[in-house]
């Protein structure tokens, strides 16, 4: 609970920034189940700023009215006031404290951050329930945006104190224990009387402390909680897409919480995209560079799938199963070839073997970065897979090198799957931003059994005639295959 000192603290601090005159008067709006539009337009039209806001947002994406608002009254009766009260008061509230002197008082927290992070936490709920087809998606959007007020409010009233707390570590809820334990409560209270203390109605203020309760799994539900419970993830992820962590964390929650898998996700996703633009120009905040924003979601869409791809064959075959591919391990690899090898010395069975390695890859990593190589790798894996049969066993060999054994098929046999094999990896193409499209080749190797018993004595040696091949193939050129023979 609150203490009084807190409380005292929180009344009679003197950089807490006061709500403007516009903001108190939409508050007491909000608070009166009887305001009328004309009071609302009025007040509205005092501050040219918002009233601006307010009908730009009208006739965005986020408000798909055929109508065009030309001045407030009709933003006002396109948006219903309501939801004009809501917007405004997300507006003025980030307004008044993003001017707050809190960014040049301390080096540890970064305020920029704190609301890059509302602004898409706003925009995820939002998302979430308009996907839910939900009926309250205003204020789904102000309760996410303010969901993490309290850890501005404990900068603002004690930043010296709140600092070595919150230094202390980078765990959300590993934060908010600390709190509890050093202030005798957390930023989801404080965040609560906070927006008490500026007469923010009940039902908004509330969800400071309702998102941070963690909704029961199971209990399923297109609850307001829920959406904000998912948001906190969805809003990490879509800031920054290419950790792996996050990605996980926001697969468990949606799924966990609203029962939503990958590809409902994506589609969430699309709707964020979407409304980004309406919303950054909201609040005069961009959450991505615009230039890099297109690459960047399609990219996470993607990572989001074969993440959520590679996951469930983790949950099948962890142990057996490369973590960014998906493809077979190299121990994998070792016992199957070892297996396959004395089936086929036993009972005289075709065998055949093939490296591919892609051309040139360090220079596709060295343009493009690390993560469209890592797209790429996952990419050359399900077109592969898609190609061969189940008792085939596709493993990553090496970095970006991958074996294929296939078992009970000679070399006539394995020659047209691997020249499709290869003819598919030149076909992919990731279109990486307006301006380049990667494409990529592979030269293989291949060795077999069958044809050439006499020269294998084990496994390695047929992997070894396999890597001489590849690497003769290399030598003539690449993007070509070529087969071993004792020659
Ligand atoms: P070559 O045509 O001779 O095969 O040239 P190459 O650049 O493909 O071969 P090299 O063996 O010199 O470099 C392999 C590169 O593959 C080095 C590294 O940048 C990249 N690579 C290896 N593993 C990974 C990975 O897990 N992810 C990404 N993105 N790149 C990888
Ligand atoms: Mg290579
Ligand atoms: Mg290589």
């Amino acid at each position: 609970m609150i203490d009084d000192v807190l409380k005292r603290r929180l009344n009679f601090c003197t950089t807490l920034p006061s709500l403007p005159a516009v903001a108190v008067k939409i508050i007491e709006l909000a608070n009166d189940p009887d305001a009328d539009i004309g009071a609302v337009c009025q007040y509205i039209s005092l501050d040219p700023v918002l009233s601006a806001k307010l009908l730009r947002t009208a006739n965005t994406p986020l408000y798909k009215s055929r109508r065009i608002a030309t001045n407030i009254r009709q933003a006002v009766s396109i948006l219903g006031t309501h939801t004009v009260l809501v917007i405004a008061l997300s507006f003025s509230l980030t307004n008044s404290l993003i001017k707050s002197p809190l960014s040049s008082q301390s080096s540890i927290f970064d305020s920029n951050i704190f609301w890059r992070r509302s602004i898409a936490s706003a925009l995820a709920s939002r998302a979430l329930g308009e996907k839910l087809e939900l009926n309250f998606l205003d204020d789904l959007f102000l309760a996410g945006l303010i969901q993490e007020i309290g850890i501005l409010a404990f900068w603002i009233i004690m930043p010296e104190e709140y600092g070595a707390v919150f230094a202390s570590t980078t765990d959300h809820d590993t934060l908010l224990n600390n709190e509890r334990e050093a202030f005798g409560a957390g930023h989801d209270e404080l965040g609560y009387a906070l927006l008490k203390k500026w007469h923010i109605p009940d039902y908004i203020a509330l969800s400071c402390i309702n998102s941070h309760s963690q909704p029961e799994p199971k209990n399923l539900g297109p609850t307001l909680q829920a959406c904000l419970a998912v948001s906190r993830y969805l809003a990490d992820y879509f800031l920054y897409p290419h950790d792996a962590d996050k990605i996980t964390a926001l697969n468990q929650a949606a799924q966990n919480w609203l029962g939503f898998d990958t590809d409902v996700l994506i589609e969430v996703i699309k709707i964020m995209e979407v409304e980004l633009n309406a919303v950054e120009d909201l609040f005069e905040m961009t959450l991505h560079d615009s230039s890099e924003v297109n690459g960047i979601l399609a990219e996470a869409k993607e990572l989001l799938m074969i993440h959520s791809l590679s996951r469930i064959k983790d949950l099948e075959d962890k142990s057996q199963r490369d973590g960014l591919t998906g493809a077979y391990n190299r121990t994998y690899f070792d016992e199957t070839l070892r297996r396959e090898f004395n089936l086929s010395t036993q009972y005289n069975l075709p065998l055949t073997v093939a490296i591919i390695d892609l051309d040139h890859f360090k220079h596709v990593n060295d343009t493009y970065g690390h993560v469209a190589g890592d797209y790429l790798l996952a990419t050359v894996v399900k077109t592969i897979f898609d190609q061969i049969r189940q008792d085939d066993t596709l493993s990553r060999y090496g970095g970006e090198e991958f074996a294929l054994i296939l078992p009970g098929t000679p070399l006539s046999a394995a020659r047209n799957l691997i020249a499709r094999l290869k003819d598919s990896v030149a076909a992919i193409s990731y279109k990486f931003d307006s301006n380049s499209i990667i494409h990529i080749t592979a030269s293989i190797g291949v060795a077999s059994y069958y044809e050439n018993a006499a020269s294998f004595h084990d496994a390695k040696d047929l992997i070894k005639a396999a890597d001489s091949a590849l690497y003769a193939a290399k030598h003539a050129g690449r993007n070509q295959i070529i087969e071993w023979s004792p020659s």
